[in-house]
Order: structure tokens, then C-alpha cells, then sequence
């Protein structure tokens, strides 16, 4: 069980608080296209003004790669952030991030009002965890927050290495969520526990298969992944995604599941297309060989349906990686139904970042689930059992 401390376990009327916030949005000529990092860092934010802190945030934006690049500024997270707060947030514009502008502003500050700092990789050493940034971070406040779970599987200055120089470093709401549903229900889960893996390769999910092994009832596979393990079974994959040299890999898994009791469901059917493209010619195949040239892009509507049948009776679900090329519409209906038995069953159902995430949220089905992780990476590696560095540093409770 991982317990954090987190900004409700602390008082800071009348104090400095560093927040570390994930404001890495698009930007098209310096327009914010989604604004929904903003938005999920507001609770954090309006707690700490209620409390009466004065409040430094931080974040990066892009890769500056450590040094300043205007076009990847934060002036515009400021003029937005201070339309959705309905107070000023005062930008520090220093090129060294912490600079004579951000120390006066922090000097000039009352309790409750907001400055945010420069892009943090304007600074060479933010992303190699250097101590001169760390200090110079940790000098402007007597308290740290970190909300940042997108960048919370990496080691910076910003997130890691400024808690050495801070006596106090907490967790905001939206790193308390994450802890909550990646990590404790996932350790800890309400039975029947499902995991769904999708995605392109087997190889970049090994050691998630192979963490959910020893916690799942049932682990279903979907996705271009699913060929390296029909071919482990002896079929004929034409040429849909193969990883050869993960084969025996996949081989080995079949056997651990079935030694441990794990219910692993592949695929009992596919759509199969002549060429990669929302052009081709289709098909529906059963587990025949797949003919020589065509490749499965989606997993077919049996095995769709016994899918959502598996997902029915579970009380937690995580899901990391699409069923098929959800992006080309005509093989999206895969990850379209699992999508839907998500949304109608009972369980706490966990989306997994990146393209899972993306595919939930352009289906429609966001507001259905339980908990849509923020972080690709992070969640992945959460997945994976690690530990994650942005995480261990914050106090324990
Ligand atoms: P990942 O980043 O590993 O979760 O992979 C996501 C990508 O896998 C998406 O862009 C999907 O289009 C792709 N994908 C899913 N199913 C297949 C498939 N059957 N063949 C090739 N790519 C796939």
C-alpha cells in the first residue's frame, strides 16, 4: 500500500508552496489547443488558495532541450490558468526559470495569490536531476507539491531532486488519484480482477504481462500483439505484426498463466485486411491461417463478444493498449465494444495512459469510467510494479 502524504495532511497559511503541475498542453501558434491539464491541476491549485499559501507553480512544456525556446514558453498557461481561476496568475519570465524576476515576485507575495515560473527545461539540468537547479528551486519555498503524474516515472530536478532541499514535499489530488487506482487497486484489488493488453508489441508490454500475471483471475490479450502469441500456438500469422524473437516468450507466458490459474483469452476471430489502410479489402477469419499478404488489424466480433462477456462478472478492470488500428474506422469496432462493456459494468475500471486513454476518450466513453489515467509512461511502469521515483520522494505518511 503506498500512503503519501498529501496536501490535505499539511497547513500552509502563510507559506511558500512550489507546485509541480503538468502544463506540458499542445500549442499551435502559441494558442493552447486542450486545456484539460489545466483544468485536472484546479482542485490542487484552489486548495492551496483557500488554505492561504502563496502558491509557485512549475512545470515544463515540450523539450526546450535545456534552453529557452520562446515558441515553448508558459506565458500562455498563465493568461489561461488566470481566466480559469478568476485571479491573476503573475508569470515569472526568467530564462534561468528562477531568476531575479521569479525571486521578486515570490518576495512581493501575499498569501493566497499565484505565480507561475518559466518552462523547468529551460534548464539543462532539470532533466539530469542536477543540484544547482534543485536548490535553486527548493530556496524559493518551505513546501513542495507534486501533481505531476505524467513526469513521476522520471527522476528531474523539478519533481525529484528539489525534495532533497525541502523539508516538507507532498502529493496534490490529482498524484493522490493515480496512487489510488494504479497503484492500490492494482495491488489490492476487489475480485474478480481483468486485466485487457492491447497495443502494437509484446515487447514494449513484457514486464506488465508478466507483473499482472501473479494478480489477475483473467488477462486478455488484444491488438497487434496478439500474433506473436498465435504464432506461439502454431498458426500461420501472414503478414500481420510479428515479433519472431518473442514467440518462445510468448509460448512461456501461455504455460505461466495456465500454472498459476490465470484465465488468458486470445482472440477467436480477426479482422483481416489486404494492406495497412481504411482502404482495404476485409475479412473476418476465424483461428484458420491467416493468408499469405493480409494482416489482422482488429479482433472480430466473437471475440469481442466473449471480451465484454469477461468483463461483465469483474469487479476491477485495467486496460493499457487498443484492440486493433482504432485510429482507421474500420477497424476501431474492437476496441469500440470492450470500450462499451467497460462503460456498462459495475467494476472500478482503470484506463491505462497514452493510446488507451486517446481511444476511450474519442469513442465517447471517458465519463464512464472510473479512473483515465494522465500519464503514458508513468502508468505503464506503475503497471509494471516499479517504483516510481516522482512517487518515493514525496513523505510518507
Ligand atoms: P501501444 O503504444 O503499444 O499501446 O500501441 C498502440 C498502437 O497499436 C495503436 O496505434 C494501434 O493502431 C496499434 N495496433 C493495435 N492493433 C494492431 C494490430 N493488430 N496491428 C498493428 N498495430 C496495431
Amino acid at each position: 500500500m503506498l500512503n503519501k502524504k498529501s496536501v490535505d495532511d499539511i497547513n500552509v497559511k502563510g507559506k511558500k508552496v512550489l507546485v509541480r503541475c503538468d502544463f506540458n498542453v499542445p500549442l499551435q501558434e502559441g494558442k493552447i489547443t486542450d486545456e484539460n491539464r489545466l483544468v485536472a491541476a484546479l482542485p490542487t491549485i484552489k486548495k492551496l488558495i483557500a488554505d492561504g499559501g502563496k502558491i509557485i507553480l512549475c512545470s515544463h512544456l515540450g523539450k526546450p532541450k535545456g534552453e529557452p525556446k520562446p515558441e515553448l514558453s508558459l506565458a500562455p498557461v498563465a493568461v489561461r490558468l488566470s481566466e480559469l481561476l478568476g485571479q491573476e496568475v503573475k508569470f515569472a519570465a526568467d530564462p534561468e526559470v528562477v531568476g531575479p524576476n521569479a525571486k521578486a515576485a515570490v518576495e512581493a507575495m501575499k498569501d493566497g495569490e499565484v505565480i507561475l515560473l518559466e518552462n523547468t527545461r529551460y534548464r539543462a539540468e532539470e532533466t539530469k536531476n542536477g543540484e544547482a537547479f534543485s536548490k535553486d528551486l527548493a530556496s524559493l519555498c518551505d513546501v513542495f507539491v507534486n501533481d505531476a503524474f505524467g513526469t513521476a516515472h522520471r527522476a528531474h530536478c523539478s519533481n525529484v531532486g528539489v525534495t532533497q532541499f525541502v523539508d516538507t514535499a507532498v502529493v496534490g489530488y490529482l498524484m493522490q488519484k493515480e496512487i489510488d487506482f494504479l497503484g492500490n487497486a492494482v495491488e489490492n484489488p476487489e475480485r474478480p480482477f481483468v486485466a485487457i493488453l492491447g497495443g502494437a508489441k509484446v515487447s514494449s508490454k513484457i514486464s506488465v504481462i508478466e507483473n499482472l500475471l501473479d494478480k489477475v483471475d483473467t488477462l486478455i490479450i488484444g491488438g497487434g500483439m496478439t500474433f506473436t502469441f498465435i504464432k506461439a500456438q502454431g498458426e500461420s500469422v501472414g503478414a500481420s505484426l510479428l515479433e519472431e524473437d518473442y514467440v518462445q516468450y510468448a509460448a512461456d507466458m501461455i504455460k505461466k498463466a495456465e500454472e498459476k490459474g490465470v484465465k488468458l483469452l486470445l482472440p477467436v476471430d480477426s479482422v483481416i485486411a489486404d494492406k495497412f489502410s481504411n482502404d482495404a479489402e476485409v475479412k473476418v477469419i476465424g483461428r484458420e491461417d491467416i493468408p499469405e499478404g493480409w494482416m489482422g488489424l482488429d479482433i472480430g466480433p466473437k471475440t469481442a463478444e466473449l471480451y465484454a462477456e469477461a468483463v461483465k462478472s469483474a469487479k476491477t478492470v485495467v486496460w493499457n493498449g487498443p484492440m486493433g488500428c482504432f485510429e482507421m474506422p474500420k477497424f476501431a469496432a474492437g476496441t469500440k465494444a470492450v470500450a462499451e462493456a467497460l462503460s456498462e459494468t459495475d467494476a472500478v475500471t482503470i484506463i491505462g495512459g497514452g493510446d488507451s486513454a486517446a481511444a476511450v476518450n474519442q469513442l465517447g466513453y471517458g465519463d464512464k469510467m472510473t479512473h483515465i489515467s494522465t500519464g503514458g509512461g508513468a502508468s505503464l511502469e506503475f503497471l509494471e510494479g516499479k517504483e516510481l521515483p516522482g512517487v518515493a520522494a514525496a513523505n510518507d505518511l
